[in-house]
């Protein structure tokens, strides 16, 4: 194949994915109650990212295309950017083998490079030396595919990455995947995922050779294999992405009988280009939070594989085997307050689960809010979903990871409990004396045994009420005292209002 039919057949499916502040109209701001968020959304579907004056501790969408990439098994990560943009990988390399380990898969490291773009290179261009990289990662990893990640700099320079891609392509022989995920693009890291899934659908994933009806796309991150036991009971098996997967597995992910996710905020982009490609069904349903929505994401699977009827056996067998302790737990955290933050969806799921063990809600703060998704279902509106389960939700917030905002919320609602999906934040709830209980591995807290398992580890947290308070008393908040004084915790909230 010629470079010129190459180049079409790249820009079959479009090089780049839209940003999600114009694809989904996502923002990062808001403050009120989950009923008026959802109210903006219908009459304001394009949204508005806006954003704060300045950011404390927010993400790159860079690093979050990386996230997914480098922990593909056999494939090899190019960062073409200045090596400072390479600074998550020696987290996303510890997640990775945790992941391996997890689900006794021999453990590796992930197998990345930068390309290393120094000032000279900003002046005389850094094609050559993405080119030199791109080999060197050949030689060193001998991988079944490539990915290469933008950065700001080689945005900024103009670098064409799809020209020295392709060329890289015809002289190694294996598939080069270029990502397009410069940072200063988007405002809203999650970008990243979709930049990164985008490159996978676009270069990797093959039509389907046949239809498998018992296999199923889980989107997720390096976690346990955990939905497999409850699947195996309907006489399915879970296609666990892209974390940990090869480069093989992920060319058939076209052949599932249908593309779920641990979180609309993760999956859904990938889902719904399946879907569109393909003919791969998104699951029409919330993801498997809580024994409701377990119920629900059941049925669904049920529905497209025909599968009804032992569904409906299963869901029963299955409440009943978790009565007993779900009672027990349940009774020890009635009434008890809750308040839930982390990535926008993830939060739902983790309220879903707190409503079903009795817990009262309080309030949450999700890193950002899609307006809309990708595929127009109702069925996949996560905060719709949620305000249905568990009513309204009284103090609604949209936060970019920002701890300044973050505390000044939780001084004024003091809930009993903070449950949170991200690593770093939880310590700002206990530095306030409140118990934390930090969800870490997200899959272990889906199906019926997740409910039990968050409540037990719920009961640990509390158990821990007077070592946090210990904690407490003894940190000091950074903030100045200026701040300490403003009542709004949006007050450098930048742009209209929302
Ligand atoms: S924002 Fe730009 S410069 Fe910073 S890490 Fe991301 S890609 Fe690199």
């Amino acid at each position: 194949m010629t470079l010129e039919q190459k180049h079409h057949e790249s820009a079959t499916v479009g090089q780049e994915v839209i940003i999600r502040e114009r694809r989904l109209g996502a923002l990062l701001t808001f403050q009120g109650k989950g009923s008026d968020l959802m109210k903006l959304a219908k009459e304001n579907p394009e949204g508005c990212c806006h954003d704060n004056y300045f950011n404390q501790c927010g993400d790159c969408s860079s690093q979050r295309a990386m996230l997914p990439i480098s922990q593909i098994r056999d494939a090899a990560l190019v960062n073409h950017a200045p090596i400072g943009c390479a600074s998550d990988l020696g987290q996303f390399n510890a997640q990775h083998r945790r992941g391996l380990r997890y689900n006794a898969i021999p453990v590796q490291n992930i197998r990345a490079l930068s390309s290393n773009l120094t000032e000279k290179d900003l002046i005389m261009g850094g094609e050559n030396k993405l080119a030199a990289a791109l080999e060197e990662a050949y030689r060193r990893f001998a991988p079944k595919a490539i990915f290469v990640t933008t950065s700001c700099a080689s945005g900024i320079i103009g670098d064409d990455i799809e020209e020295v891609t392709l060329n890289a392509e015809e002289k190694l022989g294996i598939p080069i995947v270029p990502i397009y995920c410069e940072g200063f693009k988007s405002m809203v890291w999650t970008t990243g995922f979709d930049a990164a899934y985008h490159g996978i659908v676009r270069k990797l994933v093959k039509p389907p050779r046949e239809r498998r009806n018992d296999i199923i796309n889980i989107m997720n991150f390096s976690n346990q294999h955990a939905f497999s036991p409850l699947l195996a009971k309907i006489g399915m098996e879970a296609r666990y992405l892209v974390h940990q997967a090869s480069v093989e597995e992920l060319a058939h992910i076209s052949e599932a009988a249908a593309t779920g996710h641990m979180c609309e905020t993760l999956g859904t982009y990938i889902a719904a280009s399946l879907e569109k490609l393909y003919g791969v069904p998104e699951l029409k349903s919330p993801p498997p939070y809580g024994s409701l929505w377990t119920d629900l994401w059941l049925r669904e699977i049920g529905k497209i594989t025909g599968r009804e009827k032992l569904v409906e056996k299963v869901i029963v067998s299955e409440r009943k085997r978790i009565a007993p302790e779900l009672e027990a737990v349940r009774k020890k955290l009635e009434g008890r307050t809750v308040f839930a933050f982390g990535g926008a969806s993830f939060c739902h799921n983790m309220l879903a689960l707190a409503h079903d063990l009795g817990l009262k809600i309080v309030g949450m703060m999700g890193f950002h809010h899609d307006m809309t998704f990708d595929n127009d279902y109702e069925e996949i509106i996560s905060l719709k979903n949620t305000l249905t389960l568990v009513g309204n939700i009284g103090s609604y917030s949209v936060c970019n990871k920002q701890p300044y905002q973050m505390i000044k919320i939780l001084q004024d609602i003091k809930p009993d409990l903070v449950m949170s999906r991200h690593e770093s934040l939880p310590t700002q709830a206990v530095k306030l004396g409140i118990p934390t209980f930090f969800a870490a591995d997200a899959n272990i807290l889906g199906g019926y045994d997740g409910v039990v398992t968050t409540g037990k580890r719920i009961l640990g947290a509390i158990k821990s009420r007077n070592f946090v308070k210990n904690l407490s008393a003894h940190s000091r908040e950074p903030h100045s005292a200026w701040w300490k004084k403003q009542k709004d915790p949006f007050y450098f909230a930048k742009g209209k209002r929302l």
